[in-house]
C-alpha cells in the first residue's frame, strides 16, 4: 500500500515540473549580439578559451602550444578536475574552463611556487592597504579576520593585523593590470591571486575588484531608517507575493529604494531604505542633507550626482539648488542600484533606459552572448554607451580569501573538488575545511598545540563509495550518466561497472542548489534537469538556472 502512494506522490511532482517547464517556454524575440565598449569578455571560441587556459593554468607555451603539447596538458588539466581525459576539448571540458577561479595556476612547480616556500615564523603581520566600495568597510575588515582565523584554528599560526609599514601579507584590490604583471580580467574568470611565502611580494593577496564581492548571497546593503535600521537587507526578499533580488521603489511613490530585513515582508513586515542619494549624503559641508535635484554648477543644470569639477573619481551632488551660491555639497553614497565592472565606475543603473530603440525598466540580458544582466547608466545606451552588470549573488569574500590565504601560506591547488583549495569558487553556506585542506596545512605548519578541534566543527572525512554504506538522497540519470546525491556531495558515473568517480561538490555542477536535495530527473525532450527540496523546484539547461528559478510549489 505505502508503496503506490509513493508513487502517486512521484507522479504529481513530474506532472507539476513538466507544467512549470512549460511556463518557462515563452519565446523572447532574438536580439543582436553587440559588443559593449569596455567588456574584456569577448565571446571567444572554444578553442581559444582551451589555449589561453592551458597556458595560464597549465603552462602550455602561448606561442607553441601545438596539437600534440595541447593534447597532453589538456590531458592533465582532465585529471585535474576528474573529468574523462579525451584531451579533446569536450563540452564539459570547456565548461569547467568557463568557471570563476582563482588566479594561481594548477601545475605545481610553475610560475608562482618554484619550491615548496613556508613562512619560518608561526605569527604573521598582516595590512589591509585598500577596500571595495561593494562592502561595508566593518564587512570587509572582518571577512579577513575569519578568513585567517580558518588557518589559524587548525595550525599553530597566530594573525595580527598591522595598520602601517610592511606586513607579511599585503592585502589589496584591483582592477586589470595592477602592478604585478598577473593582470585580472574584469567580471567573473579570475577572482584573485596570492603569492607564495617569501620577502617583498610573497604572501601577498589581490583580490579584482570588477567582482562584486558579498557574502555569496548578493549584495550586503545596510539600510537606514525604517522599522529595521542598521540591519541588512535580505536578498531576494518577498514582497506582494513577487521576489526581489536589490532594492526596489515599488509600493512607494516617492521614488526612494527600499528593501526587506527579512525573506518575507508580506508575513513580517520589517524593511528599511537602501543608501541612497535623495536620503542622505556623506563627507562634504552639507551636514548629510540629501542630494537637491535639479542643482546648478557652474552654470549648468545637473539631474544626478557627478564626478564634474573632481579629479578623483568621487561622486558628489550640491545640497540646495544652487551650487554656485550656497557652495554646499556633499558625496553621494554607493547605491543599491550600483552596477559591477563594465565602463561606469560602479554609477547606478538609469531605468527606464533605451537600447537599440528599445526602453528597459529592468536589467537585461539582451544584446549579451552570456546571459549576463546589464543596464545602462543614463537615459540612452545607444546616445552614451555607458553600462555596467547588474549585482547577482557576487563572490563571497570570506571564502576567496580564505582560500587565498591558503596560498599565502604555500598551498597549492588541490584536486580534492570539496576542498577549499580547490581551484574553481564554489559558494558554500556552512563552510567547513575538508581533511586534504587541513592535512595539507599541517603539514607545513603542524597541529594546533592549543586550539582543540571542537567537536562539531571537525573536517568531514570525504564519503567512499565503495567502502561505506551510503543512503543516497537521489539518484538521477543526467546527459547519460548516473549521478548519485547524498548532501552536499554527488558521485558520478557512465559505466555501472566503474567505481564512481568523487565524492564532488553538487555545486560544481549546480551552483545554485541548496546542501541537500530531495529528487532529481532530467526531462529527455527539452534537456532539462529537474530538481526539488523542500518545496522548492530547480530547473536547469545544462549547468544553467533557468530564470526565475527556484520556484515555491504549492501542492
Ligand atoms: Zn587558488
Ligand atoms: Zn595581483
Amino acid at each position: 500500500m505505502s508503496s503506490s502512494r509513493g508513487s502517486s506522490a512521484h507522479l504529481v511532482l513530474r506532472l507539476l515540473a513538466l507544467q512549470l517547464l512549460g511556463c518557462g517556454l515563452s519565446a523572447a524575440a532574438p536580439s543582436p549580439i553587440i559588443r559593449f565598449p569596455g567588456d574584456d569578455t569577448v565571446p571567444k571560441s572554444d578553442k581559444e578559451v582551451a589555449l589561453h587556459y592551458l597556458n595560464k593554468f597549465y603552462g602550455c607555451p602561448q606561442d607553441r602550444c601545438n596539437l600534440m603539447v595541447l593534447k597532453d596538458t589538456l590531458k592533465k588539466m582532465q585529471k585535474f578536475f576528474s573529468l574523462p581525459e579525451t584531451g579533446e576539448i569536450d563540452q564539459r571540458t570547456v565548461e569547467i574552463m568557463k568557471k570563476p577561479r582563482c588566479g594561481v595556476p594548477d601545475v605545481a612547480n610553475y610560475n608562482f611556487f618554484p619550491s615548496k616556500p613556508k613562512w619560518g615564523k608561526n605569527t604573521l603581520t598582516y595590512r589591509i592597504l585598500g577596500h571595495t566600495p561593494d562592502l561595508d568597510e566593518e564587512v570587509i575588515d572582518d571577512a579577513f579576520f575569519r578568513a585567517f582565523k580558518v588557518w589559524s584554528d587548525v595550525t599553530p599560526l597566530k594573525f595580527t593585523r598591522i595598520m602601517d609599514g610592511e606586513a607579511d601579507i599585503m592585502i589589496n584590490f584591483g582592477r586589470n593590470e595592477h602592478g604585478d604583471g598577473y593582470p585580472f580580467d574584469g567580471k567573473d574568470g579570475l577572482l584573485a591571486h596570492a603569492f607564495a611565502p617569501g620577502q617583498g611580494i610573497g604572501g601577498d593577496s589581490h583580490f579584482d575588484d570588477d567582482e562584486q564581492w558579498t557574502l555569496g548571497e548578493g549584495q550586503v546593503v545596510k539600510v537606514k531608517f525604517g522599522n529595521a535600521e542598521g540591519e541588512f537587507c535580505k536578498f531576494p526578499f518577498l514582497f506582494m507575493g513577487q521576489e526581489y533580488n536589490s532594492c526596489t521603489t515599488q509600493g512607494r511613490d516617492d521614488g526612494f529604494l527600499w528593501c526587506s530585513t527579512t525573506y518575507n515582508f508580506d508575513e513580517e513586515g520589517k524593511y528599511g531604505f537602501c543608501p541612497h542619494e535623495l536620503l542622505f549624503t556623506l563627507g562634504g559641508n552639507g551636514d548629510g542633507a540629501p542630494c537637491k535635484f535639479p542643482f546648478t554648477f557652474q552654470g549648468e543644470k545637473y539631474h544626478g550626482c557627478t564626478t564634474e569639477g573632481r579629479s578623483d573619481g568621487y561622486r558628489w551632488c550640491a545640497t540646495t539648488e544652487d551650487y554656485d551660491r550656497d557652495k554646499s555639497y556633499g558625496f553621494c553614497p554607493e547605491t543599491a542600484l550600483s552596477t559591477v565592472g563594465g565602463n561606469s565606475e560602479g554609477g547606478p543603473c538609469t531605468f527606464p533606459f533605451t537600447f537599440l530603440g528599445n526602453t528597459y525598466d529592468a536589467c537585461t540580458s539582451s544584446g549579451r552572448s552570456d546571459g549576463k544582466m546589464w543596464c545602462a547608466t543614463t537615459k540612452s545606451y545607444d546616445e552614451d554607451r555607458k553600462w555596467g552588470f547588474c549585482p547577482d549573488q557576487g563572490y563571497s569574500l570570506f571564502l576567496v580569501a580564505a582560500h587565498e590565504f591558503g596560498h599565502a601560506l604555500g598551498l597549492e591547488h588541490s584536486q580534492d573538488t570539496t576542498a577549499l583549495m580547490a581551484p574553481i569558487y564554489t559558494y558554500t553556506k556552512n563552510f567547513r575545511l575538508s581533511s586534504d585542506d587541513i592535512r595539507g596545512i599541517q603539514e607545513l605548519y603542524g597541529a594546533s598545540t592549543d586550539k582543540p578541534l571542537p567537536p562539531t566543527q571537525g573536517p568531514i572525512t570525504p564519503m567512499d563509495f565503495c567502502d561505506e554504506d551510503i543512503i543516497f538522497d537521489a539518484v538521477a540519470q543526467i546527459r547519460g550518466e548516473t549521478f548519485f546525491f547524498k548532501d552536499r556531495y554527488v558521485f558520478q558515473t557512465s559505466n555501472f561497472r566503474a567505481k564512481p568517480r568523487g565524492p564532488m561538490l553538487v555545486k560544481t555542477f549546480w551552483k545554485e542548489l541548496p546542501d541537500r536535495i530531495d529528487a532529481a530527473y532530467e526531462n529527455p525532450l527539452e534537456k532539462k534537469t529537474v530538481f526539488f527540496a523542500g518545496n522548492q523546484v530547480w530547473v536547469y539547461s545544462a549547468n544553467t538556472l533557468e530564470r526565475g528559478y527556484p520556484k515555491t510549489t504549492t501542492v
